[in-house]
């Protein structure tokens, strides 16, 4: 194994098809020269290249956070309040249908609709039913748009209100309308680092099961992982490695879902809370941190997930153009807003023009292409 663990053999090993060991997968991690980091890079954009093309993809959607009442405290978030807080709201049935008309109006595919975990959110003391009801308003109105809904997190967090399985609640919310998973509250997948960043949200092999079990139900998931913050290069790869197996199992299964990206998120400290903040030491992402772990992302996970989606609210519309040639293939979303990055002092905005995705990625000379949620093409008008 020693002799494997040589830079140029283990990108050898990546161009030939392989799937990189987490030995090799440190090792490409920890490099430091910038011509050995420029192979790294180009290895990556080779395989973007041979896996999915140059076209850069872009999709027309809206976040709705419907509210930032949260009860857990996760040491990074700056989104969550008490009820009763400055700053706390909760949006009403007729808020969400004005966002969500707007966002038809605006040509948009998809919703994305996550939330804090709101012990009032019940209709007759039930969580279910308020989830429902929220998935409901959205889809009677507009039943073409894809609901790209609840997060593993908010899954558990209505099984536990209410006493259900997994499946249950999952099986309810896909029946009800909701198109596909939010793989976000992965965070990173190591329960030691969980137990700092995020000690009560679930655990790691909970945040597998439930995404397993999406898949199983045939919810197809995004994949998501939150860097630069206390996490080590071993505790990166192992996050990658869990989010390989759990799509290779759901290949090799024949679920009839999978996980159809994934999504680097690099922390954001400005507002985050002052304990993790002080420890991790910068307001803002490391944008050579941030491009070194997208190609190694690519390259470890790209076998197997092909589309790689960079964060330009958290990286700012330049470090994310950049990342197209550390391996990304998608630009992401118009967002039209977006509360929970934009609270932590996230320079990258709160909404993009169609017309500002496209310019940025004409100006790395690749091909733009619209795309719904699952990839698929859509044609502009
Ligand atoms: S990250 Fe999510 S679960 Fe954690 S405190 Fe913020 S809103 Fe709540």
């Amino acid at each position: 194994m020693t002799n494997l663990l040589n830079v140029d053999d283990i990108l050898e090993r990546a161009l030939g098809g392989y799937d990189l060991s987490p030995p090799e997968g440190v090792v490409l991690l920890t490099q430091t020269e910038p011509e050995v980091i420029a192979d790294i890079r180009n290895t990556a954009d080779t395989l973007r290249q041979q896996q999915v093309g140059d076209i850069v993809t872009y999709i027309i959607n809206r976040n709705i956070n419907f509210t930032n009442i949260c009860e857990q405290h996760c040491s990074f978030c700056a989104f969550r309040r008490d009820e009763g807080d400055t700053g706390a709201y909760w949006l009403d049935w007729g808020q969400i249908i004005e966002k969500t008309t707007d966002a038809v109006q605006r040509g948009a595919t998809e919703i994305c609709m996550q939330g804090g975990l709101n012990l009032q959110a019940k209709i007759n003391r039930k969580s279910l039913p308020y989830y429902i009801k929220l998935v409901e308003t959205i889809k009677q109105e507009f039943p073409q748009i894809h609901l790209h809904a609840f997060s593993p997190q908010e899954v558990q967090f209505i099984a536990r209100e209410d006493g259900l399985s997994y499946t249950e609640v999952i099986t309810t919310l896909r029946d009800a309308g909701v198109g596909s998973m939010p793989g976000t509250a992965a965070e990173v997948l190591n329960d030691n680092v969980r137990q700092i960043l995020c000690p009560e949200k679930i655990d790691t092999a909970t945040w597998l099961e439930i995404v397993t079990t999406a898949h199983q139900l045939g919810l197809n998931s995004t994949s998501t992982m939150l860097s630069g913050h206390i996490e080590t290069p071993q505790q990166q790869i192992e996050h990658l490695e869990k989010l390989r197996s759990l799509q290779k199992t759901a290949i090799n299964q024949g679920y009839p879902a999978q996980i159809t990206e994934f999504i680097l998120l690099p922390f954001v400290g400005q507002e985050a809370p002052k304990p993790l903040r002080r420890r991790v030491g910068t307001d803002q992402p490391v944008l050579k941190d941030a491009l070194l772990l997208t190609a190694v992302a690519r390259i470890y996970l790209g076998n197997w997930i092909p589309n790689h989606q960079p964060s330009w609210v958290k990286l700012g519309l330049h470090g994310a153009t950049e990342a197209l040639g550390w391996g990304c293939n998608d630009i992401g979303g118009t967002l039209m807003e977006e509360h929970i990055t934009t609270s932590a002092g996230a320079i990258g905005g709160t909404c993009m023009e169609v017309q500002t995705l496209q310019a940025a990625i004409k100006s790395v000379q690749r091909p733009y292409q619209q795309r719904d949620t699952l990839y698929q093409q859509v044609r502009s008008l």
